[in-house]
C-alpha cells in the first residue's frame, strides 16, 4: 500500500491490533503536515488567522451584520502549504481518493445532530467534475447525510470578491423543507474562505426554522 498524498509505500506493523483494522492510506508524516496548524492569532469562532491590527475577526464582523450565524464552526485543517495541495488536487486535478485522506480526519459519527448536509454543487460544477467534493468525504467515512439543498450558481465563487459575493443573489434553494425544522443541523463545507457561502446555505436554511445549524469545515482558507 502507498500513501495517498506522497506516494511513498506504507510499511504496517502486523501486529494484532493492525491485523483486524483497516490501514489508513497516510504516511506518519504527511499525516503530520496535513495537520500542521500555522501559528499566529485565530478568530475563536470561524478559526481565521488575524492581522496584528484586528481587536475582532472582521470577517466575523461583515458576516454578523448581514447573516445568522451559526452556532459554532469546527474546521479540520489550516489551510497550510501541504493541506492546499492536497484540496488543490483533490478538487481540481480529479485525485478523488484524497476523499480517503481527508475523511481520516472526520469523527465516526456526529450524534448530536439529526441532520448532516453537505454544501452542494452546480449541475455545471458536477458534469465538469464528477463529484461533490464535501459529500465524496462524508461517503467515504460512511456518514449519511441529506442533500437539504440544491444551487443554481453559475459561476466561481473565487472569481469574486467579497462584496460581490454577498451582492448576489442567494444561489442556493431548499430541496428537502420537511427535514429541516426543528431539526439540529450541521451543515458541511470544503473550504470555509470568506464564509459567505456557508452562510448563505444557512440563510435558506434558517427559512425553515431548524432547531440549531452549526458548521465543520474541512479547511479554513
Ligand atoms: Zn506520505
Ligand atoms: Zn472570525
Amino acid at each position: 500500500m502507498i500513501c495517498y498524498y506522497c506516494h511513498e509505500a506504507l510499511f504496517a506493523q502486523m501486529d494484532i491490533i493492525n491485523l483486524f483494522r483497516a490501514q489508513e492510506p497516510l504516511c506518519e508524516n504527511c499525516r503530520k503536515e496535513i495537520s500542521r496548524w500555522r501559528t499566529g492569532r485565530r478568530c475563536t469562532f470561524c478559526h481565521r488567522r488575524m492581522t496584528d491590527e484586528e481587536s475582532e475577526c472582521l470577517d466575523c464582523v461583515f458576516l454578523s451584520e448581514r447573516y445568522q450565524p451559526p452556532g459554532k464552526v469546527t474546521c479540520l485543517f489550516d489551510y497550510n502549504e501541504v493541506s492546499k495541495m492536497l484540496f488543490h488536487r483533490y478538487k481540481f486535478m480529479g485525485d478523488c481518493v484524497l476523499a480517503e485522506v481527508i475523511a481520516m480526519f472526520l469523527r465516526d459519527r456526529y450524534g448530536e445532530y439529526d441532520v448532516i448536509t453537505p454544501i452542494p454543487i452546480s449541475t455545471a460544477r458536477m458534469l465538469e467534475r464528477g463529484y461533490n467534493q464535501t459529500a465524496m468525504v462524508l461517503d467515504a467515512k460512511g456518514i449519511k447525510y441529506e442533500e437539504l439543498l440544491g444551487t443554481s450558481r453559475i459561476k466561481r465563487q473565487s472569481e469574486l470578491g467579497k462584496n460581490a459575493r454577498s451582492r448576489q443573489e442567494n444561489p442556493f434553494f431548499i430541496k428537502k423543507a420537511a427535514e429541516i425544522e426543528g431539526r439540529r443541523i450541521l451543515v458541511v463545507d470544503d473550504i470555509y474562505t470568506t464564509g459567505i457561502t456557508v452562510h448563505q446555505a444557512m440563510e435558506k436554511l434558517y427559512t425553515s426554522r431548524p432547531a440549531a445549524i452549526d458548521v465543520l469545515t474541512f479547511s479554513k482558507a
